[in-house]
């Protein structure tokens, strides 16, 4: 590495990296547990493979009938009226995310985050030069007013993950509004989970905040983490801003396509986000019942613990075939839902594990 020219403010740094471990129970990326029924991937191949015929020629590059579903989606699910100009995916929110830093980051300019929360979002700052600030939540993870009073008014850019991962709370709209009202910042909303929560969604402020940006990914809910789409919605002005940093034909039309069919039964796909609603409830009362700690969580994942030390769980869990995440925090540990049977298996685990504990 060291022989060739990097950026030095790169050199040295390791990549971003969830360990992705062969065993047998993976609950530590966040992913939908559940497989595509036969029938749905049958119905989305045959859609491919008529686009594969026109593969000689570039994909829409503005994506037009994606945003249109994607529209009529959030228009659905949110109650607020969302035009196609008003919605542009990308390869992932990640890709959104770094079109946004692109937009309105870079160097001289700073970026802030509540943590813990995802770590992407210092790294995708690092990546586009610009300056991270990081103010810590408060000993429930939330963001109260003291944690408030450390956004200064000249950041240009804040990040709010709702529900928040790793810990799954949310954040009202009222403290999203009051740090868009007192800045003059573009507020990014990471409502990756939002599917997972009853609460109101960001969207529903666009109208009122101008420089509000609500990012959203299809990776989750939709079960979609492999096709690879993300996207934000906000202001006309916003997505016609973000064309500037885009790079052309960035999103493929098998993507595209894709994420069309998938879109047309979005009903049933939320089916199963119900059951890993049902699931997520669940495992949280056995693990408060065992007499374990649990944030209450709104997103597919539960934050758990409290561990004199999270890694020896960690170990303990793999050891019994079972991956979890250690984010970092001391003394908790992520889980993700999964089918009812790995989260059986998980409880089981920590049921014995609470039990040889308290001898
Ligand atoms: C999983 C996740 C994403 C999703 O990223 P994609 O690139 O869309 O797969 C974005 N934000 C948060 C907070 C996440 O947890």
């Amino acid at each position: 590495m060291s022989s060739l020219p990097i950026r030095p403010d790169l050199v040295g740094k390791s990549a971003y990296g969830a360990p992705q471990l062969d065993v047998p129970i993976k609950l530590n990326t966040n992913e939908n547990p559940f497989e595509h029924d036969g029938k749905f991937a049958a119905d989305v191949a045959s859609e491919l493979e008529i686009v594969m015929a026109n593969a000689n020629r570039y994909p829409d590059r503005d994506a037009i009938k994606l945003r249109e579903k994607l529209a009529q989606y959030l228009s659905d699910a949110t109650g607020v009226s969302i035009s196609p100009e008003q919605v542009w995916p990308a390869n992932g929110s990640n890709e959104v995310l770094m079109q946004l830093f692109q937009l309105f980051g870079g160097p001289g300019r700073v970026a802030v985050g509540f943590e813990p929360s995802y770590s992407m979002h210092p790294i995708i700052s690092q990546l586009t030069n610009t300056s991270w600030m990081s103010i810590h939540r408060d000993q429930d993870f939330e963001i109260s007013n003291v944690e408030l009073s450390g956004v200064e008014t000249q950041v240009n850019v804040i990040l709010v993950c709702t529900p928040n991962n790793p810990t799954g709370n949310i954040t009202s709209l009222e403290i999203i509004k009051q740090l868009h009202d007192s800045t003059s910042a573009m507020v990014i909303v990471d409502e990756a989970y939002a599917e997972f929560s009853d609460s109101p969604s960001a969207v529903t402020l666009i109208q009122e905040c101008p420089r509000l940006a609500v990012v959203r990914t299809m990776s989750k809910a939709f079960g979609f983490a492999g096709v690879r789409l993300g996207y934000v919605v906000g202001s006309t002005e916003l997505i016609a801003a973000l064309q500037l940093v885009r790079l052309p034909y960035h999103l493929s039309s098998l993507t595209q396509q894709a994420a069309i069919s998938a879109l047309a039964t979005a009903k049933s796909l939320h089916l199963k986000v119900e059951q890993l609603i049902e699931e997520r409830n669940q495992m949280t009362a056995v693990l408060l019942e065992m007499g374990f700690k649990a944030v209450d969580s709104h997103a597919n994942f539960i934050l758990f613990g409290k561990f004199r030390n999270q890694v020896e769980v960690w170990e303990y869990l793999l050891n019994k075939g079972i991956l979890v995440r250690d984010v970092g925090i001391p003394g908790w540990l992520r889980v993700t839902c999964g089918t009812s049977t790995e989260n059986s298996a998980f409880l089981a685990a920590m049921a014995e594990l609470k039990d040889s504990k308290s001898e």
